[in-house]
């Protein structure tokens, strides 16, 4: 039924069935309001009360501390790549350090060589990005404008298990594949970016934790709105936002706090459904090859390939006969990738894993 496919897709990824139906509803009509989400001014009291509780409730679940600001900004993730240089990276006598661990760290890394000076202090292409580094290769110096990574490589399928870097140095870290799927300690961030479309909404909006401080000593002269003290002082709301995609993650992080109860319990689902994942992987007696080493195993992007490009493609046709959307690997990888990002239910990764199984045995004779 291509009505009730399941979405395995990198993104934009599934979203609970809940806030689906409460989505539809308010595009007919937002009953506090009597007009369709489609059609509400981002001026009105209601859509400020929006803003003002979608930033509550990721406050409330990160238990974020007001030293900390957190804006709804449009340009996706990639915008990010060009704000955060504009905003660390003014001056030419600094360096800013990155972490080259998969395709969306390298495209954060060429923008912001765009703007400065960039070292890689760690890179794992020669790897083929199957793995992330451990502290003791991390050589970071205490004198760079700031340290940037992603903590879970989307298109790879690998994600941090601890926070790298050191502490005394801006730590900027791109969350857009994990963001709100498990708890941390936000203390420890200066600059979070995440999009919207994998966990937590539907394309259309980034959202922004920065530390207040950051912004004392952003440079003059940057356009208004890649300035984030713009975006702060208007409360996110300079130019017309997207209303839509910022209704919705209000919808999300009420499922997040009300259904689900805190990012411990969505850990907790989250760890149970990649496991199922990655035993069928594990016990397929090398038909299936996990992508990553297993101890960077991503949570969210499950990685893998088949014994050739033959049984990859039957595996996407016959997966895609019965309901499975969206696992081709990305473009510049190939291989299946299984996105497995909040919303994905546990019954739902059951029934993948099951399809695993049998597809394995039937061709591993
Ligand atoms: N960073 C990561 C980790 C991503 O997965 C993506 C896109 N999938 C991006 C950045 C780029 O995001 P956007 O398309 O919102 O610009």
């Amino acid at each position: 039924n291509r009505l009730n496919r399941l979405n395995f897709s990198g993104g934009p990824g599934v979203l609970p069935e809940s806030v689906l139906a409460e989505t539809q509803a308010a595009i007919t009509c937002v009953p506090e309001v009597g007009l369709s989400i489609l059609g509400i001014s981002h001026r009105s009291d209601w859509f400020a009360a929006v803003v003002d509780e979608a930033e509550r409730n990721i406050r409330h679940l990160l238990q974020l501390p007001d030293s900390h600001a957190v804006l709804f900004l449009q340009g996706g993730a990639t915008l990010q790549f060009t704000m955060i240089p504009m905003l660390l990276l003014p001056h030419r006598h600094q360096t800013a350090e990155y972490l080259h661990t998969g395709y969306w760290s390298g495209k954060s890394i060429a923008e912001a060589r765009l703007l400065g000076d960039v070292r890689v202090i760690w890179d794992g292409e020669s790897d083929g990005f199957r793995r992330l580094p451990a502290p003791p290769e991390l050589s970071c110096s205490t004198d760079a404008a700031y340290f940037h990574y992603v903590s879970n490589e989307t298109v790879e399928g690998i994600q941090f298990h601890a926070i790298p870097g050191l502490d005394e140095i801006i730590r900027v870290c791109d969350m857009s594949s994990d963001f709100l799927s498990r708890p941390f300690d936000p203390n420890r961030f200066d600059l979070i970016y995440a999009h919207a479309q994998k966990n937590i909404g539907p394309a259309g909006v980034t959202v922004v934790i920065i530390r207040r401080d950051l912004l004392a000593h952003a440079p003059d002269g940057l356009p208004s709105l890649l300035d984030y003290r713009t975006h702060l002082k208007a409360r996110s709301i300079y130019n017309t936002p997207p209303v839509f995609a910022i209704y919705v993650v209000l919808l999300v992080t009420r499922w997040l706090l009300h259904e689900i109860g805190g990012l411990e319990k969505m850990d907790a689902i989250n760890r149970e459904k990649a496991e199922r994942l990655y035993s069928a992987i594990d016990d397929s007696s090398g038909f299936y090859a996990g992508w990553s080493m297993p101890e960077h195993r991503s949570l969210m992007n499950v990685t893998f390939n088949l014994p050739s490009a033959e049984l990859e493609r039957e595996f996407l046709r016959q997966a895609s006969g019965a309901g499975f959307s969206g696992l081709t690997g990305h473009r510049s990888l190939g291989g299946i990738r299984a996105s497995i990002y909040n919303a994905m239910t546990p019954a739902a990764v059951d029934l993948l894993s099951q399809f695993m199984r049998e597809f394995a045995s039937l061709r591993h004779a």
